[in-house]
């Protein structure tokens, strides 16, 4: 049997290819309680969330990765992020009807983005691909090909409570054998979603690559965060500006904000709009950045 919340790492020791393994549960679940989500979006967020952390885990150094599709479907948004410590949070927002289908039933036309942020103050980077293929596997592959990185390849799936992925990529910088990398991914192409859901990397060592010879890493643990702080909400009340914010402050008397992550209320009171305008009264001219 798997273990619940975790992230795994295995190499094909002599053909230069590195697989992870994710299961999400309780951090999933965490996840998902937060909205009614219909059954079809709970599996699509669920898949997204599986794939953040196996992007994720396929970078090397960076602080966070966030996941984005944007469609004219019934799911208009999907966001997943993963941090370098493995922390998980995501959201979908939709309108009903939303019966399952395919990813461009789901999400229509669109564009999934995917957003690496290095960390330490570098400048974040994007990569865009449409939303095409029947799954959302199929459209990070398609990016993946698209935008000439490793050979890479997903598999994912949902079950409304568990969600589970798997990885296989070429390492960088080391001679390739394309062969191997043939028959690697025949093999991993014989998973069924259940086998996906329900099996530890062991098992599926042993159910799909016991001629290879693979080694197993130690498994990191996967947790529900959000990363949404007060200092945050404040620095989007002042984006506003002063009018904006005192208008909202009249209306009940308070401001209100709900990370839509976590369900988190934040408030604020005359007072601490007050101190907010204050402590950051915008400079007397507008600074421009080239
Ligand atoms: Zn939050």
């Amino acid at each position: 049997m798997k273990s619940p919340d975790t992230l795994q790492r295995f190499l094909f020791e002599d053909n230069a290819i590195r697989g992870e393994l994710v299961h999400l549960d309780t951090s999933f679940k965490a996840i998902r309680d937060h909205h009614a989500y219909p059954a079809p979006v709970r599996s699509l967020l669920g898949q997204a969330l599986a794939a953040s952390a196996l992007l994720s885990a396929s970078i090397k150094s960076h602080d966070s990765l966030i996941l984005q599709s944007r469609g004219s479907g019934p799911v208009h948004l999907v966001v997943a992020q993963c941090t370098s410590d493995r922390s998980l949070r995501g959201l979908a927002r939709w309108s009903e009807p939303v019966v399952t289908g395919s990813l461009r039933d789901l999400c229509g036309q669109g564009h999934m983005a995917i957003t690496i942020d290095p960390g330490r103050g570098r400048e974040r980077y994007q990569g865009m691909v449409e939303m095409s293929g029947h799954t959302l596997a199929d459209a990070l592959e398609a990016y993946f090909a698209q935008s000439e990185q490793l050979a890479t390849r997903l598999w994912l799936a949902c079950d409304g409570h568990v969600a589970a992925g798997m990885l296989l990529q070429r390492l960088p910088g080391e001679a390739v054998d394309s062969d191997a990398w043939e028959r690697v991914n025949h093999l991993a192409a014989t998973i069924t979603d259940m086998e996906l859901l329900q099996l530890s990397v062991q098992e599926v060592r042993h159910r799909l690559f016991h001629q290879e010879d693979v080694r197993i890493f130690e498994a990191e643990r996967t947790t529900f965060r959000c990363t949404c702080a007060r200092d945050t909400i404040e620095a989007v009340l002042r984006s506003l500006g002063r009018r904006e914010v005192k208008d909202l402050l009249a209306k009940d008397g308070e401001i209100a904000v709900t990370c839509e992550f976590c369900n988190h209320r934040y408030r604020f009171d005359p007072v601490d709009v007050e101190r907010l305008l204050r402590d950051h009264a915008p400079a007397t001219a507008p600074t421009t950045h080239q």
